[in-house]
């Protein structure tokens, strides 16, 4: 049996004054909650939220990392300075990375060897445009992104998240159905089966693309729907915990 998970991708929102009442807000509702709670707060947050979070029953993550281990990098961000902030998940591949810095499926896998290297779980973020979508391209495109992580030597596919993000769908209003969502998360679990049977019945796929507290219900509803990644929403307390609760 798979746990919830209800993560929220903050995205370059926030400042130490918001999110102090954010953090505040999640952890006093996380008692309420029976899903599993992570916030991806920006970089120069991660201590915030960690000493605000620390204790509780919410992690805290990020969303992006650097591909590189240490050294010459500036301005980059290392898995092991995310451990170091207690971080437990870092998002890569979003496709706001993927689209307006150029992140490759290569360089996307390879986030995500450098993140489990460093004990992060990382959650990987897979999905078609609308163009995509319109010329039937989802399963192929979804397929690639994720081949690209499942192929890359070393990767522990027992040690992954998915997040299923059709770009269409993301700060948009427009949510893929419970059923087209299913649809791909299905195509999801059983790529990975065909690698590792007990690693894909492990593995927790989130939807991604405007989920909102009324309409996380029926998403959540879905047999391979096992949380969600909230970007939006999450920047109220009440309505990410309000997703949260309808798990
Ligand atoms: C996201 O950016 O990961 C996301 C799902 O955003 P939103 O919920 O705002 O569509």
């Amino acid at each position: 049996m798979r746990a919830i998970l209800i993560a929220g991708n903050w995205k370059m929102n926030g400042s130490l004054a918001t999110n102090a009442g954010l953090l505040d807000g999640i952890r006093s509702g996380a008692a309420s909650v029976k899903a599993e709670l992570a916030v991806c707060a920006p970089a120069p947050y991660l201590a915030q939220a960690q000493s605000a979070l620390a204790g509780s029953a919410v992690a805290w993550g990020a969303q992006d990392l650097s591909v590189h281990e240490s050294g010459a990098y500036t301005g980059e961000v290392s898995a092991a300075m995310l451990s170091d902030f207690g971080c437990s998940y870092v998002i890569v591949g979003h496709s706001e990375r993927r689209s307006y810095h150029g992140e490759s499926d290569l360089l996307v896998a390879q986030k995500a060897a450098r993140a489990q290297s460093a004990g992060l779980v990382p959650i990987v973020c897979v999905g078609e445009t609308l163009e995509e979508r319109e010329q039937s391209q989802t399963d192929a495109v979804v397929t690639r992104q994720l081949t690209a992580v499942l192929d890359l030597p070393g990767i522990q596919l027992d040690r992954l998240v998915v997040a299923y993000e059709p770009v269409w769908a993301i700060g948009t209003g427009k949510t893929a159905t419970p059923e087209m969502a299913q649809q791909v998360h299905e195509l999801i679990r059983a790529t990975i089966a065909q690698r590792d049977a007990s690693a894909a019945a492990k593995v927790r796929i989130l939807y991604g693309g405007s989920m909102k507290p009324d309409n996380a219900k029926e998403l959540l509803a879905k047999p391979d729907i096992d949380g969600g990644l909230i970007g939006g929403a999450s920047l109220k307390a009440a309505d990410f915990l309000a997703i949260a609760q309808s798990a």
